[in-house]
């Protein structure tokens, strides 16, 4: 790997952050807060949250046994993904890599950041290679996307493949496993300290059921969250936010339950889709959600939407002709859609 200082942004490298009332004061115990121009009434929510969110890192640490001094927490993964370009990626020079089709938010934050975007197509197996990816790159690769499981796809990548870009990129390799609590595959969380340059992203978003909360995760060595920290907004999560999130993840029972009662309803509802005429193909999945080919799907879609159903029409997308992406719901919602799906003619 190319040193940290190579891959960061020369100004972020050189950045002085901005230090806030809550920085500067640390250790004595106090009782007296006079230092951050807070209103004194209205408690609790008078007060700046913790800019660090140690607390919630200290639960999270335990949860997925990574020190709290390698996770980043940020409004959602997409701050993490938009801070990998304003951390590493220097607007009309630098690249990154990214397999195709997948997650829309790495092109998204690229084209913001007036960074180049190299899509390299999956096969036809959604699978790719390490050299082909490899191959993509040049001196001025700063990042590699992986998705896996990936969205819209739903399998995984090869773990194989993951691991050779991983050896023979010298730059950061990015995987993101929002999807990875649905997936019979290990999260590659347990190798963080093995490689210097991997950084994982997880979410509150899906297996959390905490989408509305706006928390997503990423995991790497502590100099890259260093650096994350250097460039986030002060108080990127919100106190109500950090609040939510230490209840939810007292309780990892509801969501050991959730995971099973999604996965078990997400064979039955892809089996009752392979036999539906309408269905051309079931698309195997490792996420809550599978993506299969339809007759067509913009007709189905526009049928189910009729119905008060929505699914998302991937048809648009590389290599998803008349592909709807299908999110697994309840029992009874999933019943709802098999039933419409049923009777469409
Ligand atoms: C849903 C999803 C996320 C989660 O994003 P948040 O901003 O944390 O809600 C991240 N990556 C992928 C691939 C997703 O599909």
């Amino acid at each position: 790997m190319r040193n940290l200082q190579e891959l960061t942004r020369p100004n972020i490298w050189s950045l002085a952050p901005y230090s806030s009332a809550r920085n500067e004061y640390s250790g004595h115990v106090a009782h007296v807060f006079l230092d951050a121009n807070e209103n004194p009434y209205n408690a609790p929510y008078n007060r700046y949250p913790d800019p660090l969110q140690l607390e919630v890192k200290g639960r999270l640490s335990r949860i997925k046994g990574v020190p709290a001094e390698c996770i980043f927490l940020g409004n959602g993964s997409d701050e993490a993904i938009d801070l990998v370009y304003r951390c590493f990626c220097e607007p009309g020079k630098d690249n990154v890599v990214a397999i195709c089709p997948t997650y829309g938010m790495y092109e998204v934050c690229a084209d913001i950041n007036n960074v180049e975007y190299r899509s390299v197509m999956l096969d036809d197996q959604y699978q790719v290679s390490a050299a082909k990816l490899l191959a993509a790159a040049d001196s001025n690769t700063k990042a590699i996307w992986i998705c896996s499981p990936n969205n819209p796809t739903g399998n995984s990548i090869n773990r194989a493949e993951i691991v050779k870009v991983l050896e023979r990129f010298d730059g950061l390799v990015i995987v993101d496993e929002a999807y990875i609590d649905f997936s019979s595959e290990k999260s590659i969380l347990h190798e963080l300290s093995q490689y210097p340059n991997l950084i994982v992203l997880h979410t509150m978003s899906k297996a959390w059921g905490s989408a509305a909360i706006r928390l997503g995760m990423a995991f790497a060595q502590k100099e890259i969250i260093d650096i994350f920290n250097k460039v986030k907004y002060p108080y990127n999560v919100n106190q109500l936010t950090q609040e939510q999130a230490l209840s939810r993840l007292e309780d990892t029972v509801s969501v050991d339950r959730w995971v099973r009662m999604l996965i078990q309803e997400r064979g039955r509802l892809m089996q009752a889709f392979a036999e539906l005429p309408v269905c051309v193909k079931v698309y195997p999945t490792d996420a809550n959600f599978f993506l299969a080919k339809m007759t067509d799907a913009q007709k189905i879609y526009d049928y189910l939407v009729e119905k008060g159903i929505i699914v998302r029409n991937r048809t648009r997308i590389t290599l998803c002709h008349n592909c709807l992406r299908v999110t697994i719901g309840t029992k009874d919602e999933n019943s709802e859609l098999l039933g419409a799906l049923r009777v469409y003619a």
